[in-house]
Order: structure tokens, then sequence, then C-alpha cells
């Protein structure tokens, strides 16, 4: 199917751009059955649906080939963030350019004058965020008593924002009559009640099962240690090395660590997050546009709306909180037909759930080991070779250069010094301790643990719990690195990993423990992500027969375990 039902100058539009047929959100609102019908659609964004809202819209906006003239504005679009709304605008000034519209935006963070000044110019469409658009309508700028036509993009979020108020109030200055477009990524219970106050017998459309054939993005998770995280990132970016990759952290304390660590190893990176004011995003955005910057570090909302052609990669540095934002998340590469990568760093006791959620998603995911230096210095290896063999065009001047150093140096030195000089620029990846999963390091230490007496070096050694035990996927191979970046000790320092129900018991050589037990309070003191050590009671070392029962030995004033790993640190 292609556009050619749609009025001339949509069309042109469409073809100018390279859109040769609709994607199957605009399909739907397109067929007869829902035109001129209020609509209840869930779609996910990358899957065309602002273009989808743009051509349903043209039934009330254009007569007879011509956009009806406008004394208030005669399509208003409420979207939940600055960018998406911002993006909303963008799209609909190239589809309705030649169709002679005007589009003003209405967004927090900008000018207000400007806009009241855009209004009483006349527009015939409006978009905008809930907050600013009621200020406007309060203050007499937005007049919508003419408005032929609502959209509400991202319903689900600008709920969960608390705009319910705002929207409600905007939708009741609308005339009844109007038709109104609700775009949602799910359609939860406070989206179907809105729907039924503000909407008409709505036409529910769904086409979130067709847009997840995203077939082009390839779903990675990587299990790592908790204490690894910021490492595997590292390394993910350093391996792919994408034109742009995009990170996504649960709070903007996190993206403010992870992005300074980056910017801080030599990677050109830009942070979005609530804490940014509207002209650092700007130009954050504009860095990633011009490629001055090639990794964006954001929170979920912050990132809504972004649309970046060249972003191929999307790494969940911490786990989406449900299946809909990993693919909210995911959806941000693999876009118009690209091809992209969406991996999930995953901590190791997370795994189970995290197995669950692709599962119940419906999402393949090919589970693999985080990239080593190796690995990376081979890819590094075929790219150097790729980008210094490309043909290139050189000048006179170049050329002279080229003639004066072969007269002072061998043809293997200039080489291997221009190699060096591309080298130099990338970030060095990381070692990461627990990657080392076959050598199984920890599980030689547990068995350690089971069998003879002290280890040489650990004689006198203090022995300490951690709650985390069987029940949470307790593993020595996540727990050492853990260890050693809470208490501040090396592997050597770590004798053997006893693994109980619902804790574990380890042991820290004589030398080191109070180095351990002080990083740990000043890691009790800043960390609320519910992982606590404590010392065992002094007391001679269990003996072998009391180390093989299962179980950690109670002690006083123990207690209960909290579920560890509320919030992962970035
Ligand atoms: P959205 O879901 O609105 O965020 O759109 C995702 C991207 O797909 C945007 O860059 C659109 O311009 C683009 N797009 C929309 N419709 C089409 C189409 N029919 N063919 C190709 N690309 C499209």
């Amino acid at each position: 199917m292609t556009f050619s039902d749609l009025p001339p100058p949509l069309l042109e539009a469409l073809s100018a751009r390279g859109y040769a047929a609709p994607t199957p959100v605009q399909l739907a609102v397109l067929d007869p059955a829902a035109r001129d019908r209020d609509l209840l659609v869930s779609a996910q964004t990358g899957s065309g649906k602002t273009v989808a809202f743009g051509l349903a819209m043209a039934d009330q906006l254009i007569e007879a080939g011509q956009l009806a003239a406008a004394r208030a504005p005669l399509g208003l679009i409420i979207a939940p963030t600055r960018e998406l709304a911002l993006q909303v605008s963008r799209e609909l000034s190239w589809l309705y350019e030649r169709a002679g519209a005007r589009v003003a935006s209405c967004v927090g963070g900008m000018d207000p004058s400007r806009e009241r000044r855009a209004l009483a110019a006349g527009a015939h469409l409006v978009v905008g965020t809930p907050g600013r658009l009621r200020d406007h309508l309060e203050r007499g700028a937005l007049d919508l008593s003419h408005l032929r036509v609502a959209v509400l993009d991202e319903a689900d979020e600008m709920l969960d924002m608390g705009f319910r108020d705002d929207l409600e109030e905007i939708l009741d200055a609308a005339p009844p009559a109007r038709r109104t477009l609700l775009f949602s990524a799910t359609i939860p219970k406070p989206i179907a009640a809105l729907a039924r106050t503000y909407q008409r017998d709505a036409l529910r459309l769904s086409t979130v099962g067709e847009d997840r054939g995203h077939g082009d993005i390839a779903y990675q998770a990587l299990a790592v240690s908790p204490a690894e995280i910021e490492h595997a990132v590292i390394n993910l970016l350093r391996f792919h090395e994408a034109e742009t990759a995009m990170l996504f952290c649960a709070t903007r304390d996190n993206v403010r660590h992870l992005h300074a660590s980056l910017v801080e190893r030599g990677f050109a990176a830009v942070a979005l997050s609530g804490e940014h004011s509207q002209s650092e995003r700007n130009q954050a955005l504009q860095a990633l546009r011009d490629r001055r910057a090639r990794v964006c570090v954001a929170t979920d909302v912050a990132a809504r709306g972004i649309d970046l052609p060249t972003l191929s990669l999307v790494v969940h540095v911490e786990l989406p909180r449900d299946a809909e934002t990993l693919q909210h998340r995911s959806g941000r590469t693999g876009r118009a037909g690209k091809k992209g990568i969406a991996a999930l760093i995953v901590p190791y006791p997370r795994r189970r759930r995290v197995e669950a959620m692709l599962r119940g998603a419906r999402i393949a995911a090919e589970w693999i080991a985080p990239p080593t230096p190796e690995t990376i210095g081979a890819r590094d290896r075929e790219r150097l070779l790729e980008t210094l063999t490309r043909p290139v065009e050189l000048d006179e001047e170049d050329r002279e250069i080229g003639r004066r150093l072969l007269a002072e140096r061998s043809p293997e030195e200039i080489a291997a010094a221009l190699v060096r000089a591309h080298r130099v620029r990338l970030p060095a990846p990381e070692e990461l301790l627990g990657g080392e999963a076959r050598g199984a390091p920890g599980e030689r230490r547990a068995a350690e643990g089971a069998a003879a007496g002290p280890r040489p070096g650990f004689e006198g050694s203090r022995w300490f719990r951690i709650n985390i035990g069987r029940r949470h996927n307790a593993d020595p191979r996540w727990l050492l690195p853990l260890l050693c970046r809470r208490g501040h000790v090396t592997r050597g320092d770590i004798g053997a990993i006893r693994i109980g129900g619902n804790e574990s018991q380890f042991e820290i050589a004589a030398g080191s423990s109070a180095r351990f037990v002080k990083a740990l309070a000043r890691a009790a003191a800043d960390d609320s992500d519910g992982i606590e050590i404590q010392p065992i009671q002094e007391g001679p070392r269990p003996a072998r027969s009391e180390q093989r029962r299962a179980g950690p030995r109670p002690a006083a004033g123990d207690r209960k375990p909290r579920p560890p790993m509320r919030r992962q640190r970035s």
C-alpha cells in the first residue's frame, strides 16, 4: 500500500522525504474505518506514530485540497516533554509545509512571550507540553474554541508525570465536537478512564505487536558483578565504537556519575537528565547531531522523544523497570530500517528476573560475556587497518611533508607513528574481574574454604557475613569483585567464600581486615543498595565440619537481610 489517497501537499512532503510506504500504525489510522473517528492507539516511539497522527489530522485540517482558514488553532498536540514536543513540531512542520500550515510550539523552558506572539500571529497547529499550554490558555493567549482535533501523545507518560489536571483543563476548553486522538505505549486503567471521559466511541488500534518487529534490534544480555557494571559499559562502548550510543540509567545521580566517569576516560559523552536546563539539553543534543559527542547518558524521561538516526547502540546500564520501558529505550535504535543493538547489563543477582522479563516480552536475547580487552584490541586492529587503508584525497602540502618524513624515517616507522596517533585517542578498555568465569577463582576459593585448614597467608583471618545468599543467586564470581570494591581490598586479601541460603560468609586476611572494616563503614554511610556486611563475632575459625554444614551460623544481633540490590550504582 502507498500513501496515494492523501491530499497532494502531504503526498509531496512524504515523497520528498523518501517515505514510500506507510508504517503499520500509519496504515491503521488511514484505514477508512478509522477516518473521522476518535482513536485510542497503542503505538511505540519509532513506529512512525508522529507522522501517523499528522496524517490522521488531515481530514480536519484540509478541505478541498486546501488548508482550512484558521482564526484560532485547528489542531493541538500535547506531549509529555520538551524534546518530544519540539520533535513533533519539527515533524509536523515538514509534513504540512507544502500545505502552508503554521505550527507554533509552546513548551516549558522556552520564552513564553515569543510563544504568545506566535499564537497571536495565527497558528493552524499548536504543539506543546501540558503545563505551558495550560498557562497560555489561562492567560487568554491560547484560544481553543475553534479546535477540530486534539492529540495526546504518550498519554501514559503524561499521566505518570502528574499532568492529569492540566490535560483535563485543556480538553475541557475545546469544543465537545472536536476529534480526540489518544496515543499511548500502554493502555493502563487511568488511560482507559481518560478515554471514556474525553473521547466518543473511540476506536481502539494496536500495532504494538507489529512494531515490536523492530526486527532490526538485536538484544544482548551481559551478566556482570554489580561492582563491575561501569567497566562492562566501558568495554561495550569500546567494542562497538558506535557512531552514536545511548546509555540509560535509573536516576539523575547515576547519570551524573557515569557521565563524569566516561568523560574522565576520554569518551566524547553528554548527559541528559532532569537536572539540566533547556539550553544545556539543546547543546547536548546538538553535540550528538553534529558528532562532537557520540555517547549520551540519560534517564528515561529525559531521553523521551529523542530521534538520532545514527544511534546504533542502546545500553541498559540500569535495568528498565518493566518490559514496556525496555522496549521504549531499545526502540531508540533500529529506527527506520537501520540495524541496532540493545544491550542489557544484568547484575548476576537479577539474572532470573531479567530472563522472566524477556520471556514475557517475547524478546530473544543472546547472553554474552562482556567484551575483554583482548577482543576489543582485535576489533581496534581491524578498524584501524580499515580506516588507514581507505583512499584519502591528499594535497601537495601533505605529499611534501610525507617526502620529508621519508627522508628521515623508515616507511615502517612512519606507518607505526600513524597507527599510534590513532590509537592514543581510544580510551583504554577495562579488566573485568568477574569476567574470568571459566578461571572460576571464586569456585576454587569456595572449595578451599570447605576443605583443608587455613590457607597460607590466612592464619588469624577474620570472618564476615553478607546478606546475599543462594536465594539472591549469590556466586563467588560476582561476590568477589563486590567485596573488593566495597571493602577496598584486592582478590588476594579474600580467602574462602561460603554461600548459605540467605547469606554468605567470607574470610579476609588478618593484615587487611582493619582496612576492610574501615572501608565498609564508609560505604554503609553513603550507600542505600541494601547490602549489609558485618563481622562475625571474634573467635576461633569455624571447624571444617561446621563449614560444610549448609547455612550460615547465626550471630547475636543478626538482622534479617533486606533484599539486596534494590538500586545498583552505575
Ligand atoms: P516516531 O515513531 O514518530 O518517533 O518516528 C520514528 C522515525 O520514523 C521518524 O524519524 C520518522 O520521520 C520516521 N518515519 C515516519 N514514517 C515513516 C515512513 N512511512 N517511512 C519511513 N520512515 C518514517
